[in-house]
């Protein structure tokens, strides 16, 4: 399907578009499709645009990465096809392995989103399984000996409660992008970037980039980070812009 780029909807359909494409290529899968939409429904909250809250988060989260020992980029099929470049220009520029982590997982679709992703520029790409995950049941317990398994600091998107636990459990730092400021991983992870992970993440890397010259001691400071109030913040945005929204909505008599 064509979508014409003045279309007011035009990012937000051609994301479906690449979501259904991936589908087809057997790389997201239907509840991947279904997670999607209710990422859509916070962002419209947001107002579809990187918060100022947001962009205090992706401060603090470039610094933990840039600070880790071993930091890894967790990548599942609906990051994998929404964002494959980005994921692997953030790759680049922290010197971390990106790695394949699924839900539903089978050899054949970690594959072929790790080929998805090294055609999109990726260097190291981690998809098969060679380690656990303790106190986790799903297949995302399957990880990389040498990528999450060993890692001091997680990059999670898009991603279930479950698993952020049992990483935090483990005694890794999470840093996580998630539309939605109520999910047991935005309240699990150390750092939560609420926002959408296309516009996210170009912001992420380009601060990666901007803070090279920083000294540890000063990337610690920028690390410091209170989640728990910037979630409060979150909420209080939309809060408000709901009732702006409720004051101004035409269909109000
Ligand atoms: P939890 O288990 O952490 O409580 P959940 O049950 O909502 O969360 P999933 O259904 O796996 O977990 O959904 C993944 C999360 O990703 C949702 O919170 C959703 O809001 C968010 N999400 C979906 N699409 C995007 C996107 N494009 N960018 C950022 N976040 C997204």
């Amino acid at each position: 399907m064509r979508i014409p780029p003045e279309h007011p909807r035009y990012a937000s359909l051609m994301q479906r578009e690449r979501l259904v494409r991936g589908f087809e290529a057997g790389m997201t899968v239907l509840q991947g499709l279904i997670a999607h939409g209710r990422g859509e429904a916070f962002d419209y909250l947001l107002g579809e645009k990187t918060t100022p809250l947001a962009a205090a988060a992706i401060r603090a989260g470039a610094a933990m990465l840039m600070l880790a020992r071993k930091p890894v980029i967790s990548v599942n099929g609906n990051t994998a096809v929404l964002c494959p470049e980005e994921l692997a220009r953030l790759g680049r520029a922290l010197n971390a392995p990106l790695e394949v982590n699924l839900f539903y997982r089978s050899e054949e679709r970690a594959r072929r989103i790790a080929e998805h992703l090294r055609s999109a520029g990726a260097e190291r790409v981690l998809w098969r399984a060679d380690a656990e995950i303790e106190g986790l049941e799903s297949e995302r317990r399957k990880v990389s000996s040498s990528g999450i398994y060993a890692s001091d600091v997680v990059l999670v998107a898009v991603e279930d409660g479950d698993r952020t636990g049992a990483l935090k459990r483990l005694g890794k730092k999470v840093v996580a992008i998630d539309l939605n400021p109520l999910s047991r991983t935005a309240q699990e992870a150390d750092v939560t970037i609420v926002d959408e992970v296309t516009r996210a993440l170009p912001l992420l890397t380009a601060q990666v980039h901007s803070m090279q010259r920083l000294s540890a001691e000063e990337l610690e400071e920028i690390a410091r980070f209170d989640n728990a109030e910037n979630l409060r913040g979150v909420l209080e945005f939309m809060a408000e812009r709901l009732l702006e929204l409720s004051r101004t909505c035409p269909g109000k008599g």
